[in-house]
């Protein structure tokens, strides 16, 4: 049995962490750390506190802000612990690569969790396009934040992603289901001139074949939200809809069961430990930090979360 301990019980630790680690065998939740913490087991204020009293720890889930997320992750390798990282790894590639070597010091699991690669339609698309031409891409990834993110003020400050803490979620499908790597030749990043990370992004990527791949990301949204993934193939057309958890093939769905994506992240670190295996794919944050090497940068509107 894994003892774990959960960092950050913020939206998603409580949507969606707790409920999957209480149905997953082989893992059971001990103590958690945040700054407001009230739960069932131990709570402690930060990670300093619980790994300096759950000695018996196994093993950390980090699901507060990605600012906050290197210290406690390197804390928690130096004290011999198993780390869960949700995404996005880190908010720069360099210290996601200072994680992996100090997991490989420490003899411990690394994984970086993609829950939106476990969306239901994902594994099917990925096959459906292995063996097929992609001729385009386009992402749409447009929620309105007022809605998705009330009160969450780290998004919007440096690290914090902006408009590309959902929009990671489609590159990370993207990677996953395209036969081929994508490159980034241009973005453009419209950042409210009373923040610091976009609130609206547009990126001109290619395939390694050259075949054009856009993604359009849309803090704003207001109506329909639209999380979807048209590719172009010479074989038709395919779509994940949903974040991922419908697909479609010219038009008709296919059935792919129903959605499980942080049961199956969780199923995924039992096996990692008990394997003594690591899982870190930077490709998705890559690509966001090519974006912001890139882009060009507008100034818009301030953003005021009362409207
Ligand atoms: P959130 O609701 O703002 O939760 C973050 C939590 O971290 C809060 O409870 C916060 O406590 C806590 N925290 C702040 N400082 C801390 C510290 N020093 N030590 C421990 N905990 C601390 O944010 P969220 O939506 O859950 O997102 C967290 C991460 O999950 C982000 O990386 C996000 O991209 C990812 N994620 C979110 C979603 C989603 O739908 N929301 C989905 C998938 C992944 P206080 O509130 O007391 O400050």
């Amino acid at each position: 049995m894994i003892r774990l301990g959960l960092v950050g019980l913020g939206k998603i630790a409580r949507d969606q962490h707790l409920p999957a680690i209480a149905r997953t065998d082989g893992i059971e939740l001990v103590a958690v750390a945040s700054p407001r913490a009230v739960a069932d087991v131990p709570a402690y204020r930060d990670i300093e506190g619980m790994l300096a009293n759950e000695t018996d720890l196994d093993a950390v889930v980090l699901c507060q802000p990605p600012q906050l997320r290197f210290d406690a992750a390197m804390a928690a390798l130096r004290a011999g612990k198993h780390v869960f990282l949700e995404k996005p790894p880190g908010v720069t590639l360099s210290e996601v690569e200072a994680l992996i070597q100090a997991a490989g010091t420490a003899d411990r699991t690394l994984f970086a969790a993609w829950h939106s690669r476990e969306g239901a339609g994902v594994a099917k698309a990925r096959a459906w396009l292995a063996d097929r031409s992609v001729k385009a891409a386009r992402i749409e990834w447009k929620e309105d934040v007022r809605v998705w993110h009330p009160g969450q003020h780290w998004i919007w400050e440096p690290g914090g992603f902006g408009v590309f803490d959902p929009g990671i979620n489609a590159l990370s499908i993207l990677t996953a289901v395209l036969p081929e790597p994508v490159r980034v030749m241009g973005a453009v990043l419209d950042t409210p001139a009373n923040r610091a990370a976009p609130i609206a992004a547009r990126l001109d990527m290619a395939t390694a074949s050259g075949q054009p791949v856009v993604a359009e990301f849309d803090f704003l949204q207001t109506g329909p939200q639209k999380w979807n993934i048209a590719v172009d193939t010479d074989a038709g057309e395919l779509m994940l809809r949903e974040g991922g958890n419908r697909l479609f093939i010219d038009g008709e769905e296919v059935e792919t069961g129903g959605e499980r994506e942080y049961p199956a992240l969780y199923d995924r670190f039992v096996t990692l430990v008990r394997e003594g295996r690591s899982d870190v794919d930077i490709a998705p944050l890559r690509i966001v930090a090519d974006a912001f090497l890139c882009g060009r940068y507008r100034t818009v509107d301030p953003f005021h979360e009362d409207g």
